[in-house]
Order: structure tokens, then C-alpha cells, then sequence
């Protein structure tokens, strides 16, 4: 059995005092809720806001992006160390808006990826397909490219802790869910190519999330379908009560 992990991705929104308030008022709501793992992802600001008020409950705080060095010249950059010495114990690799805005490719993907894992970060390594790649019949390729050079050169045993979300581009923040049956699919080639690089049990026991458009009032079908193993939830993650609806579908 595969335990569900719920994670919120903050994007771009609340400072630290409205990282507090979000905790002061989440935390009570999901305070017997011990079903599924809980994952809060802020701005690199407001972590050591976040890890400090998630002190003493269940709920993990995770990244949202970081660089793969060790240090050096790198302005505006954070590397796994860094994230690791204020608490945070996630990261988020590969989202689309990175790679849609910040020039993120398969390849620095794959990078950040090996970083996470060498510095014992967990990673959750986004894939998904734009709406032009699923009209013109691409999905399944983009997500074995995807999946392919983002697992590169990565052993099974480096690996352990790997998570992957689907996104699908054309779900994400537009009010637009893949059915439970869609995302099942896309799953089933993350899983193929989880098998792939790292063999049958890992990639059995890999945890492939869904993303995109996830709210209460679609939560508990997708989160029913046996191929999905939880949610990277954006915008709804932003308000205690509908986050914790979502965590407790
Ligand atoms: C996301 O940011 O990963 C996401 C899925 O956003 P939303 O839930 O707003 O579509």
C-alpha cells in the first residue's frame, strides 16, 4: 500500500506573518489526520516561518524549486544544504512554471534531482504535457522523455525516496482537471518508465501524484482512483479550510 501524500504548493503568495496565520488555523483542522502525509511548499522566504509553526504536528515543509551546486556564485540561488539547515525536508523539482518562465529543462531537472537525493532531500519531480502535446496525441512521449532524462544516471537505491506528480500543463491553475481516468493513464507510463530506470518493486511502490485543479469538490474521485497516490494542490492550498477539505477528501 502506498501511503497518499497531499502537498500544497504555495507558488508565489503569502509572506511569512500569512504563513503563520495559514498554520495557526490549518493545523488544528488536520490535527487527528494521520491517513495521508501532509507536504506544505512556501516561497524560500517564509520556510523557517513554516517549519517553526509546523513544529510538534505531522505536517512536513518542503521547497519549491532549488539549484543543484553546492555553493559558488550563483546570485539568487538556494541549494539542498541551505533548505536542509531551515527544516525543510521536500522539494519540488521541475514544476512547469519553471519550466514554462525560468528556462527549467529535462536536464536541469535531472540535476536538481540528483542534488535533492544526495543531500537525503525527499524530491517531487513534476512532469506533464502542454495542451498542443496532448491535441496532437504527444502525451505519452513527453512524459517518457520527461521521465527518461529526469531518472538519467540516478540508481534505484539513490532513488528510494523519489515522489513524481503529473501535471498536466493545461489543468494547472485554469479550473480545467484531468478526469480520475486521464491522470490513471498518464500514471501508468510514469510507473513504465519508474520500471525502466529502476526496476519493477520501485517503481510499485513509487508514489506518482496528481496535479492540477484540485479541489474539495474533486478531491475524493481522483484521490479514489488506485493509480493516484495524492495531489500537488496550488491554488486551493491556499486557504486552511479548503486545503484541509482536500487533505481529509
Ligand atoms: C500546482 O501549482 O502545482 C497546481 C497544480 O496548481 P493548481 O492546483 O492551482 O492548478
Amino acid at each position: 500500500m502506498r501511503k497518499k501524500l497531499i502537498a500544497a504548493n504555495w507558488k508565489m503568495y503569502k509572506t511569512p506573518d500569512q504563513a503563520r496565520d495559514f498554520f495557526r488555523d490549518f493545523l488544528p483542522l488536520v490535527q487527528a489526520h494521520d491517513r495521508d502525509e501532509i507536504v506544505v511548499c512556501p516561497t524560500y522566504l517564509c520556510l523557517d516561518a513554516a517549519v517553526t509553526a509546523a513544529k510538534g504536528s505531522s505536517v512536513a515543509v518542503g521547497a519549491q524549486n532549488l539549484h543543484w551546486e553546492k555553493e559558488g556564485a550563483f546570485t539568487g540561488e538556494v541549494n539542498a544544504a541551505m533548505l536542509l539547515a531551515v527544516g525543510a525536508t521536500r522539494v519540488i523539482i521541475g514544476h512547469s512554471e519553471r519550466r514554462q518562465y525560468f528556462g527549467e529543462t529535462d536536464d536541469t531537472v535531472n540535476l536538481k534531482l540528483k542534488s535533492a537525493l544526495e543531500a537525503g532531500l525527499i524530491p517531487i519531480v513534476c512532469v506533464g504535457e502542454v495542451l498542443e502535446e496532448r491535441e496532437a496525441g504527444l502525451t505519452d512521449d513527453v512524459l517518457r522523455r520527461q521521465c527518461m532524462r529526469a531518472f538519467y544516471k540516478i540508481s534505484a537505491k539513490k532513488a528510494a525516496k523519489l515522489v513524481v506528480a503529473y501535471e498536466p500543463v493545461w489543468a494547472i491553475g485554469t479550473g480545467k482537471t484531468a478526469t480520475p481516468q486521464l491522470a490513471s493513464d498518464a500514471h501508468i507510463i510514469i510507473r513504465g518508465e519508474a520500471a525502466k530506470a529502476f526496476g519493477q518493486e520501485f517503481a510499485d511502490n513509487l508514489r506518482i501524484l496528481y496535479g492540477g485543479s484540485v479541489k474539495p469538490e474533486n478531491a475524493t474521485a481522483l484521490m479514489s482512483e488506485p493509480e493516484i497516490d495524492g495531489g500537488l494542490v496550488g491554488g486551493a492550498s491556499l486557504d486552511p479550510k479548503s486545503f484541509s477539505a482536500i487533505v481529509k477528501y
